[in-house]
């Protein structure tokens, strides 16, 4: 489609005097707007349920079925819909009924007969407000989403996938059902920095989250841990399960080299797995300490590995990790 042209904005009316109905959709018409009307309050109430996509609506007073305040009552009700301007639209003049309709919800009000550029200028009011308000909302979401996850990989953060662990905790207790966790921790990462620089480093721990996103369920979790280091959550799996996972991503970690804008650089990983129900607790802290242990001794048996917490079973024996970037003694 060429020349895409913009939304119309959608408007409701609610009125049942069909005089007046009509001049106000010829009106709204003419200004360019998208317009719905109905004639009963309770049908009216229906349509702006139904459809979220609604936020501005021009609601009579007096209507069959339901009133337009009551209307404005029931909006404000729901809490999560995203909001709704009203303008009511009254007959009544007396300044007791507007103050009651404005508590009870409304935004603004027009008396009949109504000035049709006073009724343009207040839908402007009321367009600039819901322009202001989906502004504070996407506002909100991106510090949501800051706060949530990590700047450089795009995961979830330390924080984040904290509350997955707990959630998952508390869900398997509720459930009967184990998860498995990973701790995944880049070997030598220090020797990519300090030969390829930093941003390559960065280039690596980005790459290296693709290819765990790749491996992993929509219901699992990533997150960034720590520095080089990633925690999986693995929903509604065993041992088996989670070390299967656990070796997946590590194969396609050392798969292929990480196209770097420094160069090509060759990186593994060490996994320690842990089971929920090795941990026997609800604390989390119990069982990444499991899965730390787990690592640490897929570090110390030379790397590249993935190990299964209070178990002794080795999972794999890999390739040589003298492939990877340049070894140096110690571990993590
Ligand atoms: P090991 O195999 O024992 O895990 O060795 P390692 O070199 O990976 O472990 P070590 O803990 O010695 O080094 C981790 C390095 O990760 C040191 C730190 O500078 C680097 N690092 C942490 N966060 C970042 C980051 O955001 N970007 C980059 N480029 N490097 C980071
Ligand atoms: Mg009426
Ligand atoms: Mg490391
Ligand atoms: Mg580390």
């Amino acid at each position: 489609m060429s020349n895409e042209a913009k939304p119309k904005k959608q408007v409701l009316i609610a009125e049942d005097d069909p005089v007046s109905c009509h001049l106000l959709k010829s009106l709204l018409v003419k200004w360019d707007y998208d317009v719905s009307v109905e004639t009963n309050g309770l049908a009216a109430l229906r349509i702006l349920e139904g459809d979220e996509t609604l936020r501005l609506a021009i609601l009579d007073w007096m209507m069959p079925g339901m009133e337009g305040v009551q209307i404005c009552q029931r909006l404000r009700e729901h809490k999560n819909r995203p909001y709704v301007y009203v303008l009511l639209l009254t007959a009544r003049s007396e300044k007791r009924d507007l103050l009651r309709g404005l508590e009870l919800g409304a935004d603004d009000y027009l008396t009949k007969p109504f000035d049709a550029e006073e009724l343009r200028a207040r839908l402007l009011v009321g367009e600039r407000i819901l322009n202001l308000q989906d502004e504070l909302i996407g506002a909100q979401e991106e510090l949501r989403f800051r706060a949530t996850h990590d700047a450089l990989t795009g995961i979830s953060n330390r924080a984040a996938v904290m509350d997955a662990l707990r959630n998952e905790l508390s869900r398997q207790v509720r459930e009967q059902r184990s998860f498995g966790v990973i701790l995944v921790d880049i070997d030598h990462f220090k020797n990519v920095n300090d030969t390829y620089g930093h941003l390559c480093g960065d280039e690596v721990l980005q790459a290296v989250t693709r290819r765990m996103k790749e491996c992993i369920r929509p219901y699992d979790t990533v997150g960034r841990y720590g520095g080089e280091e990633f925690l999986i959550i693995a929903s509604n799996t065993d041992a088996v399960g989670t070390l299967a996972l656990a070796e997946r991503i590590r194969g396609v970690v050392e798969s292929k080299p990480v196209v770097a804008q420094a160069g090509e650089v060759r990186v593994t990983a060490s996994l320690g797995v842990a089971v929920s129900t090795d941990a026997r607790s609800t604390d989390p802290q119990i069982l990444l300490r499991l899965a730390d242990k787990a690592l640490y001794r897929a570090k110390e048996l030379g790397r590249n590995r993935s190990e299964l917490a209070a178990s002794l079973e080795r999972v794999s024996s890999t390739t040589n990790p003298a492939e990877g970037v340049p070894l140096k003694s110690g571990h993590r």
